[in-house]
């Protein structure tokens, strides 16, 4: 997992008066995304470029955030969080931890794109060793809109990661008011503001207002709490990817990807996490040559019952629970990365974060 540290400049927003000194240090990792995009004319709210606005612009938006903390910002990127890559989730886990490190920060808020806010959501949930809160916040339509949903959404994010009740809670994402657990949440919708969802299990809790309620807490290990470990001596990600079965699908991608020696291959299965009898016929010839596969749901809510729709014992298969693909891709993604290999130990892995 190494990845050269990207050069950051910390700008301090607020400096830390008398006035001030009380309130919380937050500190502001921008990411890119459409929270920073900006579109021709305010009425556009698809055809923007995501990324394009400087963190400094995005917090000069939220003059009321000088009342709610003391917030330093750096740019870690610029990117369109469709293009998320792997060295960026090392530069960026590994700023956090910094960050969380020094006694000069009580919490850290990333703004990410949508797109896949909740895979980053979850890494970090997996691999920060802080309980200070990390809070992921993003926007579904860009600066420049009529009602953009950034400005809210940053505020928010600094409140409850300003917030003592945030601590512990292992990685948040607040978005439109809610606080979900970096391990339930989802994005639910291609357009609507409201566009993320814990399914089945509901959020952690809201922020108004300058309010933030927790209503349940999270119950899985996190955090401090894995053996999951992102730092200059990680070594490379291993090649892990997510194939699909619908009707009709062939072995192709798997065959191909097995002849490209991939680690691990997780399936978003049919219902139940269940597999088209030519895929399976694939993945069980991948399993022997001791590809881990991990059985998920492309149905978006629910879990996958070991031995359910298929008979995992005996096939060496693993099941991801309620994870989804992209979620459990990077749960095996970050197990292979620490030496487990085992179907036995992958599945504990599965059973436990
Ligand atoms: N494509 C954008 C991104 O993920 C979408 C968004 O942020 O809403 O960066």
């Amino acid at each position: 997992m190494a990845a050269a540290c990207a050069s950051l400049t910390i700008a301090a927003m607020n400096t830390s008066t008398s006035a001030t000194r009380a309130l919380p240090r937050i500190a502001v990792l921008a990411t890119g995304g459409t929270i920073a995009g900006a579109a021709p004319d305010a009425t556009n709210t698809s055809g923007y470029q995501a990324g394009v606005v400087g963190v400094g612009q995005l917090l000069a938006a939220v003059p009321s955030l000088a009342a709610v903390a003391n917030v330093q910002a750096e740019q870690v990127a610029s990117v369109d969080s469709k293009d998320m890559a792997l060295a960026l989730w090392s530069t960026l886990a590994q700023r956090i931890n910094t960050l969380l490190a020094s006694d000069e920060v009580d919490g850290v808020v990333v703004t990410h794109g949508t797109d896949t806010l909740e895979e980053t959501a979850y890494l970090l949930h997996l691999s920060v060793k802080s309980d200070k809160p990390v809070v992921l916040t993003a926007a579904m339509r860009p600066s420049s809109a009529l009602s953009a949903d950034g400005p809210l959404n940053l505020l928010n994010a600094v409140i409850v990661a300003g917030n003592a009740k945030a601590r512990g809670q292992g990685v948040l994402v607040a978005f439109n008011n809610r606080i979900h657990s970096a391990r339930d949440v989802v994005k639910t919708s291609t357009y609507a503001v409201d566009a993320f969802q814990s399914p089945e299990i509901g959020a952690l809790g809201w922020v108004q207002d300058g309010r933030v309620e927790f209503q349940r807490s999270v119950v899985r290990p996190h955090t401090g709490a894995t053996p999951f470990v992102i730092d200059s001596n990680s070594a490379a990600w291993p090649l892990v990817e997510v194939v699909t079965s619908y009707a009709g699908v062939s072995r192709v991608a798997v065959d191909a990807l097995v002849s490209a020696s991939v680690k691990g291959i997780v399936v978003a299965g049919t219902g139940n996490g269940s597999i088209h009898s030519t895929v399976q016929t694939a993945l069980v010839e991948a399993a022997a040559k001791g590809v881990a596969i991990v059985r998920s749901s492309r149905v978006g809510s629910g879990h996958v019952m070991r031995n359910g729709a298929a008979a995992d014992d005996a096939l060496g298969f693993v099941t991801a629970g309620a994870l989804n693909p992209y979620k459990a891709r990077v749960l095996l993604m970050l197990a292979l990365a620490a030496g487990l290999t085992t179907p036995v130990a992958l599945q504990q892995i599965f059973d436990t974060f």
